[in-house]
């Protein structure tokens, strides 16, 4: 049978916006010594700004126009944010074969012609030279019709509470570790930013479940937790010794799949969740 102070726990927690699937998960969570973090929505609010259009041999406008339409069914924040600074109507009807590509970016026709957008890799290897004008932004690179048309570089704020939720968990013995799909450049300056000494950059979603796998295979390392905001992390998120979903109403996949779910988005309440279960553990014992 499951001690009552487990119940205990699991309710102190609920309390706080911290949702823990079971007595189990708040064992694991207790026992965590490493908690990778995914960046965007993360650590970082996930609400980008464009901050320049630059268009190569087209318009401003055709380029905007051309990434905004590839990601109007995009849920990724950068493809939200490209679809707002456009701000125009998107007609349905000269859109076709929309198709995201996760980790990537987006692939659909309008008016018949093909459009990517998003990683320098994704056009690369669909045989189109991008070229970049800045290395420390997010940036996404746009072709139209096997042709580069430029590419559009965005912003996004570190949340006010990622610095000190990192030092809290250090406090408690946690390891934060960055794992972010972005470019190194940037995923660097958010490191130092918040205080993160290992980061890994540059991983698709399959990658960010092999590194999770070798940290949980370093014995100074387990157990392992992964917190993200559900776009595009759910396998980590399952993968994980405890997988943390934030944000609460964020992807259904990634709730269905985490073992603990935020409510908010305040990274402090991993560190929270951890005390809270070591807490309980010692009542417990
Ligand atoms: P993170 O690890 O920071 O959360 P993601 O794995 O969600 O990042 O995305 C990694 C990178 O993939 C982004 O920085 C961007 O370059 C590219 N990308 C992902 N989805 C999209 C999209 N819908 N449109 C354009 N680029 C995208
Ligand atoms: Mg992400």
């Amino acid at each position: 049978s499951v001690p009552l102070s487990f119940f205990a726990g699991i309710g102190g927690a609920s309390k706080k916006g911290i949702l823990i699937k079971g007595a189990k998960n708040l064992e694991t969570m207790a026992k965590c010594k490493t908690l990778a973090v995914d960046k965007t929505g993360t650590l970082t609010k996930g609400k980008f700004t464009v901050l320049s259009v630059n268009p190569q041999g087209v318009s401003q406008d055709i380029l905007l126009e051309a990434a905004a339409y590839a990601e109007s069914m995009s849920t990724h924040p950068i493809g939200i944010s490209i679809v707002q600074r456009y701000g125009k109507e998107i007609d349905g009807a000269r859109l076709s074969d929309v198709e995201e590509i996760a980790g990537n970016g987006v692939r659909a026709k309008l008016d018949g012609k093909e459009i990517l957008c998003g990683k320098k890799a994704l056009l690369e290897t669909n045989g189109i030279a991008a070229q970049s004008s800045e290395d420390s932004a997010t940036a996404v690179y746009v072709a139209l019709d096997g042709k580069f048309i430029g590419e559009i570089l965005l912003g996004d704020e570190i949340k006010e509470t990622s610095a000190t939720a990192v030092s809290r968990l250090r406090e408690l013995g946690v390891e934060t570790v960055l794992l972010t799909g972005d470019k190194k450049d940037t995923a660097e300056k958010v490191a130092k930013k918040v205080g993160i000494k290992t980061f890994f950059s540059e991983l698709l979603p399959e990658n960010k479940v092999e590194k999770v796998e070798q940290l949980i295979k370093d014995p100074d390392r387990r157990l392992v937790a992964f917190a993200g905001d559900g776009i595009n992390d759910a396998p980590v998120i399952a993968r994980a010794d405890i997988g943390i979903a934030m944000g609460g109403l964020g992807s259904d996949i990634a709730i269905e799949a985490a073992d603990v779910v935020l409510m908010n988005d305040d990274p402090s309440s991993i560190a929270d969740a951890v005390k809270i279960s070591r807490k309980t553990m010692t009542i417990v014992r």
